[in-house]
């Protein structure tokens, strides 16, 4: 599999997320069982969702629910998310931030938990958020067994988790999203493809784009994972 996506030339549109996943043949469409909630209607990689649904079962089996609450969110959804937060119609942490003039600054605040357009490895197909956008969940019974159960067993599955804590760790970039997995089989390929190929040039198209080569987005963030 890994070698057929070398085959292939590097498809610079998909990596910053500027096509349509509902009609790329790559894509399915996701069951409405596992994603009853802000997912539904979702798409991801064929192959991503195929690996999923064997992780959901052997979950299920062990009594834990797995539900996809965000998949693939192409370049115009990224663009929505990052521009209602910096214009300050959306709150970030409590916090309006419209109101920082230093424009690296105010990336930098909606960088703790949400990627710039062109940026976010949800463009991919390859990489969803599980169960709960909150970490007070993952702090509830329920959501410490479902951790612990990822933890435990996404690895045998192909997912991994690519923003753990930055305590004791070289990571940079965003803070920890315990709801945050990665399909490596096809992420890590991507991820190689897109520090080769993608530059801050390619970064446009949205506002605060401009201060993508001062943050060092693609170093910092992109690039900023605990697996590659
Ligand atoms: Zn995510």
């Amino acid at each position: 599999m890994i070698s057929d996506l070398r085959a292939q030339r590097v498809d610079k549109n998909y990596l910053l997320g500027r096509f349509n996943p509902e009609t790329d043949g790559r894509f399915e469409k996701i069951p409405a069982e596992y994603s009853p909630g802000s997912a539904n209607g979702g798409y991801l990689r064929k192959e991503v969702l195929q690996a999923f649904a064997k992780m959901r079962q052997a979950a299920k089996n062990d009594g834990v629910t797995l539900t996809i609450v965000s998949a693939t969110r192409n370049f115009q959804r990224q663009k929505s998310i990052w521009e209602s937060k910096w214009t300050g119609k959306t709150l970030v942490e409590g916090q309006d931030v419209s109101r920082i003039n230093d424009s690296a600054a105010r990336a930098k605040i909606i960088l703790r938990f949400s990627a710039m357009p062109g940026t976010s490895r949800h463009h991919w197909g390859t990489d969803m958020d599980l169960n709960d956008l909150e970490d007070a969940y993952f702090q509830t019974q329920e959501g410490k067994k479902v951790y612990a159960w990822l933890i435990a067993n996404a690895p045998r599955f192909g997912f991994c988790q690519p923003y753990t804590s930055k305590l004791n760790s070289n990571r940079t970039g965003y803070e920890e999203e315990k709801w945050h997995w990665s399909y490596l089989p096809l992420s890590s390929e991507l991820l190689k493809q897109y520090v080769q190929s993608v530059d801050a040039n390619d970064l446009n198209g949205f506002k605060g784009s401009t201060t993508a080569e001062a943050i060092e987005v693609i170093k910092r963030y992109v690039a900023g994972v605990s697996c590659k």
